[in-house]
């Protein structure tokens, strides 16, 4: 009898592979069970790597197993660094402890590891000692488990209780404030915690010498593809309050932040507007012509867009990819109609 959670995978799986799947689990103990691998369940399994990626991105769904990541280095390939989360990645270069090289880790480096949560609901089985010297195999990568996962749904995937809390709090802003009784909520907090939920992001409100700005995203991991190609290291958001469409300068102000900004903390070339109602009509013509001329591009999300997402349970990196395309394409068709986006 298998593992009961395992069950939860049959849209994926046969019986016979949920059994496979079972026993393998049930084969590891020791170091084993924290170092499992796309490569090594693909391998002892004979099944496609890509099978194998989907399988374990299930099981971490299902609460079965974690994720860790593994940082090897590219010259020598030894096992530099475990870390738990993506933000606690070296963010320069930096001299290898084992071969002494200058080393810069990309996603390729990045080993991603598995751990069973409760290995004890398994049988004891065979001890693995130690994680062999070889250099991260490209579906082990964090770059390979991206590109057969898909990047948005990595890096974007809030648990049902976070988003009750996302609907809580644009409740508390959008509902309950009406009756101007004050709950300390506010637009640039849902902001920043909405944000804060992709994996990549870390996010606060800071203060420059000369500015407020309502959220800062640092994005941790440099991925040169997808949304964080067009995002870069750093953006800044701007909340808008006012209950009524805006006027007409509703960019100029984080367009300037923007500018000021720039010799500070290395090239922004991206920010968000994010207001309570709607942005004027002009807003995407407008965008689209500082885009061709300065190559920063400027989206807007407003309230409404935000309570759709929040009640699909969408997708923040696909919605703001979606933007991106509207503004830099000056697309008058809707993409979500064309269906190219979920979102
Ligand atoms: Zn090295």
């Amino acid at each position: 009898m298998y593992y009961s959670h395992l069950s939860q995978l049959k849209t994926m799986l046969k019986e016979p592979q949920i059994q496979q799947l079972n026993d393998y689990f049930a084969g590891l103990i020791g170091g084993a069970t924290e170092n499992i691998t796309v490569s090594k369940i693909s391998e002892a399994l004979n099944w496609e790597p890509s099978l194998a990626s989907k399988v374990l991105a299930g099981c971490k769904r299902l609460g079965i197993v974690s994720e860790t990541y593994g940082i090897r280095c590219p010259e020598c390939s030894t096992l530099i660094q475990r870390i738990e989360t993506l933000d606690q990645l070296p963010q320069s270069s930096f001299e290898c402890y084992a071969c002494g090289e200058e080393i810069t880790i990309t996603t390729q480096d990045i080993e991603v590891l598995f751990s069973l949560i409760n290995p004890m609901v398994f049988l004891s089985g065979q001890q693995e000692n130690e994680i062999l010297k070889t250099p991260v195999a490209q579906e082990n990568s964090l770059d390979g488990f991206l590109k057969l996962n898909g990047i948005n749904e990595y890096f974007f995937c809030p648990t049902e209780d976070e988003y009750e809390e996302l609907d809580k709090m644009y409740t508390r802003i959008f509902v309950t404030q009406k009756t101007k009784k004050d709950t300390g909520d506010t637009l640039e907090k849902l902001v920043i915690y909405m944000f804060g939920l992709c994996r990549a992001f870390r996010t606060n409100g800071i203060k420059t010498t000369t500015n407020q700005i309502d959220c800062y995203v640092r994005n941790s991991l440099f991925i040169p593809y997808g949304v964080f190609n067009t995002i870069g290291r750093r953006f800044v958001i701007e909340c808008k309050n006012e209950n009524k469409v805006p006027k007409g300068d509703y960019m100029s102000k984080l367009h300037s932040i923007i500018h000021l900004m720039g010799s500070d903390y290395g090239t922004i070339k991206f920010g968000i507007i994010v207001s309570k109602v709607r942005g004027p009509s002009t807003f995407r013509a407008l965008a689209n012509k500082v885009f061709l001329k300065e190559k920063l591009i400027i989206i807007s999300i407003n309230g409404k867009e935000i309570k759709n997402l929040i009640d699909c349970r969408g997708n923040l990196l696909e919605m703001i990819e979606r933007k991106i395309d509207e503004v830099t394409m000056d697309a008058t068709t809707d993409l979500v109609e064309a269906g190219l986006y979920n979102t």
